[in-house]
């Protein structure tokens, strides 16, 4: 009974030989942004006073008129018909993972029988997909059935293949998100107010702050014949089961090695395709597994690095079918080795300059920059428990916590120098600060820091918040997930401490205009410097420069009061908290009633990616892997019987005594799964009774997915022992290695 599929599957995947990828004749920097309705294109394609006031939509979020809309959908019209573009669709980011889209075509009736081409600006500002099947956790049935999308002309319109691509948010009758982006840009428009009004104390001149956000996408590559003959990698995006392979990452012979042929082609056609969808796409390289990858483009104002990041994942998915790979966004797809994880490499700059650069030139520019170092720990310390919650998954919870990645607890690693500068601050005596004298009446002797050196020795890996010169790097982002929520919350949560620190600093500054009457001191930045030194103190816990992944400081965390809960469906109590909901509230992003309907649908999605886990292992360990074992046990006991014939009993068992025990290894293990899948049935049972999400989620974390592992270990050693040959699953060694 050898198991043809796979060594077929196998044998294919060896013989694959790289596609030819035909790079355009003009140089990237010409194709770039190719199939975007870009400035360039609002230029050639819109009369001068609509395209002006695109322009001003676009930078300045100024309200989009009806008569703008329209004449914006003809020059969209014209580029689309000039591109054999026949369909539109607006495209959104649902509470579930991925996009969403529907297609229409661009005809309508003529009145006369005949059809003609329309596309209006009713068309374009907003449409109504039947969204009755996008969860809303109970928003849609308590309001209004009906949701809709709207277009949002700050991310550029695009193309693929025959369709024109309109980026919108998706909102509730009655006004409540039901999705990434709305959220996102009512935080993006928080943190430009509220850093706006701070960077106005150092520079009157500044008239906005944008957050930018630059991803690096981690990904994993496999043949796609192995792929359809793995059943748990086709339905749940990892593999539930598989030994080791005796070779995998420990000669770190991957991570910036040479890229194998097969998967250069692809990066380049994936490369190629991405550039002209104005995604600026940079970096490409092996990562730390084997036939693990990492793209990562130019960072950009995060609403549109959002964007990008959602299209470049389903670019990546449809390049790598066209290769022959499938591409696994899946945090963890094998145990054993790394997962994949999308730092986020966040800072915020003005229109004048990067505002977390390293320190400047003049004591002003040195205020500024430990201004926003200090309230963006502010933001994370006091929310800490949440920006976890904004990152944590059922597959990224493999990730967090173990060996590799961020510790499932929030800390920042600021480097010495920094680190040198906040102490400084917060040690120099109080009247000493205001005894400094220079050009501002003020001096903070700060050593300057080499930028150079920032950027290329002074790293933590293990931090899941690490500043890195001239912006934070928040490691702990999923590799499949949508980076909104986690700059949604960021962006959030620095904005909230900056309006605090605002309204700190001029309470304080008639004080200090009293005290330093008559000097040349400036009572602002004594007022600033004075707050300052309260915020380092008391964000202080946030800090942390040693190695994440010991259990000292898990141990040490837990007593500085941060957040060390590990269980997924717990942490997502901390969107209500009433901390939570008051930064959300004030700020204007989400609203309780929103937070509540978003937090049924993370426990929901929780509780089914858990059920259809168990539900695959159930199917594989009773279709596959006993059937399997069972067959080579009575060939064993063939065997048995046979030398019995031929040699007297006691004779024939002492020759066989190594088959005997694998006969009895078998028989254990595999009862000891099947006594585990009924204990997964019922846990799975009782679960399902309870009546709310919340409650559900938990049952499953605590009851369900903790038999995973131990049904996963039997699995894994009858691997070991079954002949090669029946065994009916591609194993890790050709999952990883063949290409
Ligand atoms: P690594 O962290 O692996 O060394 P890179 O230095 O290549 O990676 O940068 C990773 C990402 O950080 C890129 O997308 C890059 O554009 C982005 N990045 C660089 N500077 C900033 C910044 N000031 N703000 C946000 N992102 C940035
Ligand atoms: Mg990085």
């Amino acid at each position: 009974m050898a198991n043809d599929l796979r060594f077929q599957v196998v044998g294919e995947a060896f013989k694959k030989k790289p596609l030819d990828v035909i790079a355009p004749a003009e140089r990237p920097c010409e194709y770039f942004g190719k199939k975007v309705f870009n400035r360039e294109k609002m230029y050639k394609y819109l009369p001068k006073d609509v395209y002006k006031k695109m322009v001003d939509v676009i930078d300045n979020g100024t309200r989009l008129d009806r008569a703008v809309a329209d004449a914006v959908a003809e020059g969209v019209m014209q580029w689309a018909r000039e591109n054999g573009v026949t369909h539109y669709t607006h495209w959104f980011q649902p509470l579930t993972e991925g996009t969403a889209e529907k297609h229409d075509a661009f005809i309508e009736h003529d009145g006369k029988g005949g059809m003609i081409e329309e596309f209006s600006g009713k068309l374009l500002v907003q449409q109504e997909p039947d969204a009755s099947s996008f969860p809303s956790g109970g928003i849609r049935s308590t309001f209004e059935a009906r949701g809709y999308s709207a277009w949002d002309p700050t991310s550029p319109i695009f193309i693929i293949d025959d369709t024109l691509i309109i980026p919108t948010v998706f909102i509730s009758y009655s006004g409540e998100s039901l999705d990434y982006k709305a959220p996102l840009l009512r935080a993006l428009k928080a943190v430009n107010v509220a850093a706006t009004e701070v960077c106005h104390y150092f520079d009157p001149d500044v008239k906005k702050v944008t957050s930018n956000l630059g991803w690096e996408q981690e990904y994993f590559l496999v043949d796609e014949g192995l792929y359809a003959a793995r059943p748990d990698l086709l339905l749940t995006g990892r593999t539930l089961m598989g030994h080791d392979s005796a070779k995998n990452q420990q000669m770190d012979d991957h991570y910036f090695g040479s890229i194998p042929e097969r998967v250069a082609a692809f990066m380049r056609d994936l490369e190629i395709t991405a550039l002209e969808l104005g995604i600026p796409v940079k970096t490409r390289h092996n990562e730390v597994a084997p036939n693990q990858f990492e793209v990562a483009p130019i960072f950009e104002d995060t609403n549109l690095a959002v964007d990008h990041n959602m299209l470049l994942m389903s670019l990546m998915k449809r390049v790598a079918r066209k290769h022959g790979f499938r591409a696994l966004l899946h945090e963890k797809p094998f145990a054993g080795i790394n997962g994949s994880g999308k730092h986020n490499n966040w800072s915020l700059s003005t229109d004048t300059g990067v505002l977390l650069h390293a320190p400047g030139k003049t004591p002003v520019q040195n205020l500024r920059f430990a201004t926003f170092i200090v309230e963006t720990l502010m933001g994370v310390y006091k929310h800490n428990g949440l920006l976890k919650a904004s990152i944590m998954s059922a597959t990224n919870a493999h990730r967090l916590g173990a060996n590799e990645a961020p510790p499932a607890i929030i800390s920042s690693f600021l480097g010495r120098q920094v680190s040198e500068l906040l102490d400084h601050i917060e040690k120099a005596d109080k009247d000493d600060i205001l005894a400094m004298n220079g050009k501002q009446g003020m001096k903070l002797d700060i050593p300057e820091i080499p930028e150079l050196l920032i950027d290329n020795t002074d790293r933590n890996r293990t931090s899941p918040f690490a500043f890195t010169g001239n912006r934070f790097e928040f490691r702990a982002v999923g590799s499949e997930a949508n980076c909104a929520s986690a700059m949604i919350t960021l962006n959030t949560a620095v904005a909230e401490a900056l309006v605090s620190f605002k309204q700190r600093v001029d309470a304080r500054i008639p004080e200090f205009t009293e005290r330093l009457k008559g000097t040349e001191h400036n009572p602002v930045y004594h007022s600033i410097i004075d707050v300052l030194r309260d915020d380092i103190k008391t964000c202080k816990p946030i800090r942390f420069d040693g190695n994440g992944y010991s259990d000292e400081w898990k141990a040490e965390a837990a007593r500085r009061g941060l957040d060390v809960e590990t269980s997924c469906p717990v942490i997502f109590e901390r969107y209500l908290d009433p901390d939570s909901i008051q930064m959300f509230e004030s700020l204007n992003v989400m609203t309780k009633k929103e937070l509540e309907a978003r937090n049924e649908v993370k426990w929901e999605m929780y509780t089914k990616k858990i059920q259809i886990e168990a539900r695959v292992l159930g199917d594989l360990s009773m279709n596959h892997i006993i059937p399997v074992a069972t067959s080579y046990q009575s060939l064993l006991l063939g065997n048995v019987e046979h030398m019995r014939n031929v040699f007297p009993a006691s004779e024939a068992d002492e020759l066989n005594a190594r088959n005997l025990l694998l006969i009895k290894e078998i028989a254990q293990r595999t009862r000891s799964i099947e006594e585990q899948l009924e204990q997964l049935v019922s846990a799975r049972k009782v679960a399902n009774k309870l009546d709310n999400e919340h409650a559900k989620a938990i049952a499953y974390h605590d009851t369900v997915a903790p038999l995973f592992d131990t049904i996963r270990r039997q699995i894994d050693k009858l691997e070991l022992i079954v002949d090669d040959a029946y065994w009916p699953l591609p194993k890790y060694r050709e999952l990883l290695f063949i290409r």
